[in-house]
């Protein structure tokens, strides 16, 4: 995806006050993130265990989801799979729950994927990051059919929690 600033991430929070965008932590080494190889840049919020964010593109602008994910001493220690990368973790990954943008998210409503705990998706699907022994599965898939498939998982789910 395309460099943004920390501006540009403040600015494309859909579902949290302009008050919360403005406040909420984001990665201080925006300039060393590996940007050619990222679909979404996914963090959690150092001030905040329970909270997560991402930023992707939609429609041709970035749009950034804030998380609600179960702090790091609830976690399972079970192997499931990342519903965007499809990769398998043990105790790596996390119900993370979007309130939806807008009315829909003032009344409680409220999007929820299993993603990769650390968010790094794209590093997986790559092979940039090792999550260990089993943890991709065998596909007859190419690399760029991976990452149109996670690259659509994720704009979707961001699709879903402005919808
Ligand atoms: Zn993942």
């Amino acid at each position: 995806m395309k460099p943004l600033t920390e501006q540009e991430i403040r600015s494309a929070f859909v579902n949290c006050t302009k008050g919360e965008a403005k406040r909420l932590s984001v990665p201080r080494d925006l300039a060393e993130r590996p940007w050619d190889d990222l679909d979404f840049l996914g963090w959690r919020d150092p001030q905040a265990p329970a909270r997560a964010c991402l930023v992707t593109e939609l429609e041709g602008r970035p749009r950034a989801v804030v998380l609600r994910c179960p702090s790091p001493g609830a976690r399972h220690v079970q192997r499931s799979m990342c519903s965007v990368c499809m990769t398998v973790h043990t105790g790596g990954v996390s119900l993370m729950v979007a309130p939806k943008a807008g009315k829909a998210g003032q009344q409680g409503n409220s999007v929820g994927r299993y993603l990769c705990d650390d968010l790094a998706c794209s590093l997986y699907v790559r092979g940039r990051k090792d999550a260990g022994p089993g943890a991709r599965l065998q596909e007859s898939l190419t690399l760029e059919e991976k990452i149109l498939r996670t690259t659509a998982n994720i704009t979707a789910f961001v699709a879903k929690v402005t919808a």
